[in-house]
């Protein structure tokens, strides 16, 4: 099976029902179908080849859709640009992932051989043939190469197979969407080359609608949840925080029945009031680049007050260990490093041997560079990334939790924990915080007090008016960290 199978059986079974809808227009399952035809037919004319790189420079919208699923019709592999990257950003994915065509909105950020704007998309959809485009690939050649967050070195491009994509759509409709139907809708709200494209597909072949939304505000959101009656939707935590900053959050009239959410730790304080507020909609997912949205997932009804810290249960077709440095399996409580394996997992890293020999065993257990633990019960619980564990005299900090400590200050925002060299203590805690009210440094660190060991609570707090954050709004702690050691040398 391939992808374009999915979409061209939609095609069939849903016909003339909404597939995209993007303000004042829609497009409906046929005519997705054909659109991606036109579109691949038109690609493979221009001299593309089967695994030839595409690199796609969109902003949300029905027009990235299509050029997405043409790509895998036509056999190319899609290298999706992140629209708030700079341009020397995009420069550098276009040149690692050795892309032979470029379709860009705006101005494009590098020349390369096939250069496609997207003002020439219509025309070349017009003129194209409405043939069925359906060039085959082996199960294991690339689909598509996602750069992860560089939050650490340079970016990596992810190689994930047209096997690793069906294996998460499946994830998605057995796990995370068990209810979807015809009338299900899905609101993106967050951008569809990151997490949120990762629901397109499984709601696509169940027939639901798929909104659009070009660019995330709480308002923006409320206004399209209200108008198209979402009941799916996909969040990175700080969505959430600013979510429920709107007072309009609070009377709106929705129809969410997953509000699913990761990609980031959330803080607990965050997650309660958002169910106080939202209802018991919340679905949390824990993955990443290299295993696309599916390790573990905290269902509704998992969401007791107890709860709110764990990052659920293995996905049903996904396993999950915990093991130490010396690879041994570690049992309840133990905190080593998480690894995962399933057919959902990336393939390699694109030209990075060396990466990926260190992180796929080659029994294909992926090690995910999370640190965490399992409970009693079965949940995982994740202390954070193995490499922004703070040592402090000896003592190993998670930052996530000395951060979770600050957020539940009420004037607290937003929160970011970091280890500064030190000469006594190897490295000392350190935070930065945006507050939404004016509180004194020490007030806040005094509320921390009985919430954090000595050891754990910052010698430093700076307040700041912003955390820098990734293009996909995760806080980026090493330029916090970076910062703060620059100010104090
Ligand atoms: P990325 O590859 O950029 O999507 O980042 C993935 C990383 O984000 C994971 O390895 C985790 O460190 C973190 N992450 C993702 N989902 C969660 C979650 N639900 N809870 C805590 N951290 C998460």
């Amino acid at each position: 099976m391939q992808i374009a199978d999915l979409i061209r059986r939609a095609g069939r079974q849903f016909g003339s029902a909404p597939a995209l809808i993007d303000g004042d227009r829609v497009v409906s399952f046929a005519e997705f179908d054909e659109l991606t035809d036109r579109l691949g037919n038109a690609l493979v004319a221009r001299g593309l080849e089967p695994g030839d790189r595409v690199a796609v420079l969109m902003p949300n919208g029905i027009d990235g859709v299509v050029v997405y699923y043409a790509l895998a019709k036509a056999g190319l592999v899609r290298v999706p640009l992140n629209v708030r990257e700079t341009p020397h950003e995009h420069a550098y994915k276009i040149d690692d992932s050795q892309a032979r065509a470029l379709v860009y909105a705006g101005e494009p950020s590098a020349q390369v051989e096939i250069m496609i704007s997207a003002d020439e998309l219509p025309g070349l959809i017009a003129d194209a043939s409405a043939d069925v485009c359906d060039i085959r690939r082996d199960q294991d050649a690339p689909f598509r190469l996602a750069y992860t967050g560089g939050t650490t070195g340079r970016p990596k491009a992810v190689v994930l197979t047209t096997r690793s994509e069906l294996a998460e759509v499946a994830n998605f409709l057995v796990d995370l969407l068990p209810n979807l139907r015809p009338d299900s809708v899905m609101l993106h709200a967050a951008p569809i080359t990151h997490g949120s494209g990762a629901f397109f597909l499984p709601h696509l072949v169940k027939g639901a609608a798929n909104v659009v939304v070009q660019k995330f505000s709480p308002q923006a959101f409320l206004a399209a949840a209200e108008k198209y009656r979402a009941t799916s939707t996909f969040m990175v935590p700080t969505m959430i925080a600013m979510l429920l900053e709107e007072p309009a959050t609070a009377t709106a009239d929705l129809s969410l029945e997953r509000l699913c959410y990761g990609g980031a730790p959330i803080a607990t304080s965050v997650l309660q009031r958002g169910i106080d507020v939202l209802g018991p909609v919340f679905a949390q997912l824990y993955g990443q680049a290299e295993a696309p949205l599916a390790i573990t997932c905290l269902q509704p009804w998992e969401h007791t007050p107890d709860r709110l810290t764990a990052a659920g249960k293995p996905y049903t077709f996904v396993e999950v260990q915990i093991r130490d440095t010396e690879g041994n399996v570690l049992s309840n409580g133990e905190v080593g490093e998480v690894l995962t394996r399933g057919p959902h997992t990336m393939n390699r890293y694109w030209r990075r041997p060396e990466a990926t020999a260190e992180t796929i065993e080659p029994d294909g257990w992926l090690h995910t560079g999370d640190i965490g633990h399992w409970d009693a019960d079965g949940y995982l619980h994740l202390l954070d990334r193995r490499h922004d564990v703070i040592i402090s005299g000896g003592f190993n900090v998670y930052p996530r939790e000395v951060e979770d400590a600050l957020l539940s200050h009420p004037a607290v925002v937003e929160a970011a924990v970091v280890g500064i060299p030190d000469e006594k203590w190897g490295e000392r805690v350190a935070a930065a915080v945006v507050t939404r009210f004016a509180a004194e440094p020490e007030e806040i660190l005094g509320f921390c007090a009985d919430r954090l060991a000595g050891f754990k609570r910052p010698r430093a707090l700076e307040i700041w008016p912003a955390i820098p954050t990734s293009p996909v709004g995760k806080s980026l702690r090493r330029e916090v960290r970076d910062r703060m050691v620059a100010a104090s040398a």
